[in-house]
């Protein structure tokens, strides 16, 4: 540790740093290395500001420094010293920016690491963990730095990584740029040893687009890859950009690589990650491509390039029309900006449609991992039939819940006389098999699409209809029209038909169940539909279907329940039943027990029964009474 130095300032860390210093001093053996990521990202970054900067024309000292990155070792002493001439730091910039956490990365890291049970190794390997992973290996930091800023003081920063930091001004010439110099801890010797040091560059930082020099010997090679013919480039090299890019230890699922010269010239790579990034879910604002023009980066996570649902693709864009000097906050304002980003969405597109078309299994895996975003387009008006085609579903057709059907599929399936698609929604494929909606479907052989994801059906409800067909809840349909297709299995009941009388008797006793239920439902009605269950509830035809008015329930607790329709089955041995009993004898508690025993379950297979406490105890009040017929039938 070096001596205080007499002017010098402790400061402590803060306590979220501190936090940070823990766990990454403790990480895993295998993860150390990306602490030169880490330290050579951020000269790569300090770089393109100064870039920036100088485009913008803003007066610079050291103008006639070279843009590079240079890293030193010494075996001997144990130190790797990366060197950068780039923005360099001003004493309160480097306070600021070093001595608390950046928005980007770290703070929502530890904050995830904290509640993960996730293997920190793994996590900390596909993150930018910033600056303090430089701690994983270091017993010492020391930070020289001078702004591009004329008149700003050369400042130096050490610490232990331990509690605190100390602050000093240089009092010799230094150039502009930053120095960081550090000490390896005695376990950590390999980092000042060449051929390590090498291989970690070229695995971690080979794109990085300015030179860097390790002990004055150029280590990365490729350049802009964007900018080359596509058959220039070999799937290793599109890999490999895409690891350096993303963090991704895993390769994409694919690239997409876009030259265009006229009328705007612009090139992009774009890639889809096998896996959805978003592992957290708070990585919300972790996407975007990163903007350059002419190879100078103006922007990192540009989130106006491709619309936020096609936000799981990552890549870069460089385009030699737009002006090097625009500034962030009005590129959305300009012409070729907006031009460029409209040729790119439309280029997505069109890919994803052809790999739906040509590779249906790889689009499959990509809708997997990616449908949660991609979903959220639904309101994109001006893309909605592309993106209408490019939805999935599972349905009623399929043998396994992972299969996936097509609206075009589903359409070219239509039954005669059928012009609307069905669906129905619950949390699995058997939650929705025991629906009684769908009975009627089944008779009819009719389709029906399954959406097990909450915002599946915001999805069709937003788009209201694919090419003329309208999307219909099986529990909110025009029954007659439905009625009207034929019947792909009769009907059968081994029940015989009720006679004239009995008939009347079952009116009665329709009437009966409304008094018995009251304002809890709009109509009591024989339904038409079921040919298992006894009985269900539907929605009446104005109103919302069932899962809808669950979620808007869920986002307005005032919004009163709206009344049901109840329907029952005249051909169920239960109904039958309960005939026999009305008839002898018409207020018979029986029927009141057993019509709200079917009133509640079937307001809880369609999840809307609010309170269940009624429902479970007079489900063990019929178990008592059952159990005496059992015992007695039995003779035991
Ligand atoms: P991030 O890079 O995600 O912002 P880091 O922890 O890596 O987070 O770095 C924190 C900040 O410190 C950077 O945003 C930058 O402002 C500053 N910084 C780090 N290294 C340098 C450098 N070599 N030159 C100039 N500024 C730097
Ligand atoms: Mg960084």
């Amino acid at each position: 540790m070096s001596e205080t130095k007499p002017n010098a300032q402790k400061h402590e860390f803060k306590a979220e740093i501190k936090q940070l210093l823990e766990i990454l001093v403790h990480s895993l053996y295998t993860s150390r290395e990306i602490f030169l990521r880490e330290i050579i990202s951020n000269a790569s970054d300090a770089l393109d500001k100064l870039r920036f900067e100088s485009t913008r024309g803003a007066e610079i000292i050291d103008s006639e420094l070279p843009l590079d990155i240079s890293i030193l070792f010494d075996e001997k002493n144990n130190t790797i010293t990366v060197k950068d001439s780039g923005i360099g730091m001003t004493q309160e910039e480097l306070i600021n920016n070093i001595g608390t956490i950046a928005k980007s990365g770290s703070s929502e890291f530890i904050k995830q690491l904290a509640d993960s049970a996730s293997d920190a190794n793994n996590i900390i390997g596909k993150f930018g963990v910033g600056f303090y992973s430089v701690f994983m290996v270091a017993k010492e930091v020391i930070i020289k730095t001078k702004s591009f800023k004329k008149e700003e003081p050369a400042i130096e920063w050490s610490s232990d990584g331990l509690g605190d930091y100390e602050i000093s001004e240089i009092k010799d010439e230094i150039k502009r740029g930053t120095t960081i110099e550090i000490h390896l801890k005695d376990d950590a010797k390999e980092f000042a040893e060449k051929y390590r040091i090498e291989s970690i560059i070229k695995k971690h930082s080979n794109f990085i687009s300015f030179p860097i020099y390790l002990e004055n010997e150029k280590v990365n090679t490729i350049s802009a890859i964007w900018r080359e013919p596509k058959s220039n480039i070999t799937k290793e090299q599109y890999n490999e950009f895409y690891k350096y890019l993303t963090y991704d230890s895993e390769e994409p699922l694919d690239v997409i690589h876009i030259s265009i010269d006229a009328p705007i010239q612009f090139n992009s790579v774009l890639f889809i990650p096998k896996k959805n990034q978003d592992f957290f879910g708070y990585n919300r604002e972790n996407y975007g491509l990163d903007l350059y023009v002419r190879r100078v980066l103006i922007q990192h996570k540009n989130k106006d390039l491709l619309p936020e649902y096609l936000g799981f693709i990552k890549g870069v864009v460089d385009s030699e029309d737009l002006p090097l000097n625009i500034s962030r906050e009005t590129l959305q304002e300009n012409i070729v900006f907006t031009k460029i980003s409209n040729h790119i969405t439309s280029q997505v597109f069109s890919y994803l449609t052809k790999l739906a078309k040509d590779e249906p299994e790889k689009y499959k895996e990509l809708w997997k991992e990616h449908n949660r975003v991609f979903k959220l387009g639904y309101s994109d008006y001006a893309n909605m039939d592309k993106y209408s085609e490019l939805l999935r579903f599972n349905s009623s057709f399929n043998e396994k819940a992972e299969d996936l059907v097509s609206l075009e599929e589903y359409v070219s399936r239509f039954k005669e006389g059928q012009n609307e698609i069905y669906y129905a929604v619950g949390n699995s494929r058997e939650a929705i098999a025991t629906d009684p909606h769908l009975e009627i479907f089944k008779n009819k052989g009719l389709e029906v699409l399954y959406l097990y994801d909450p915002i599946d059906e915001f999805v069709v409800s937003s788009i209201r209809k694919y090419k003329e067909f309208d999307f219909k809840s099986v529990d909110h349909i025009d029954f007659n029209k439905i009625d009207k297709l034929k019947n792909e299995k009769e009907k059968t009941s081994s029940l015989e038909e009720l006679s004239k009388d009995d008939s009347k008797q079952f009116d009665s006793l329709l009437a009966k169940i409304k008094g018995i239920l009251g304002d809890r439902v709009v109509e009591v009605k024989e339904s038409q539909r079921l040919s298992d269950s006894a009985a269900c509830v539907v929605s009446p035809d104005e109103g919302f279907s069932s899962s809808m008015q669950k979620i808007l329930r869920m986002s307005n607790k005032d919004l009163t329940e709206q009344k049901k329709i109840f329907e029952i089955n005249k051909d169920h041995k239960l109904t039958r039943n309960l005939l026999k009993v009305f008839k002898a004898d018409s207020n018979d508690e029986f029927i009141k027990d057993t019509v709200e025993q079917l009133y509640e379950s079937a307001l809880l297979l369609e999840g809307s029964l609010i309170d269940p406490h009624k429902l479970a105890s007079r489900i063990n009040k019929m178990l008592d009474q059952s159990s005496d017929w059992y015992t007695s039938i039995k003779k035991i």
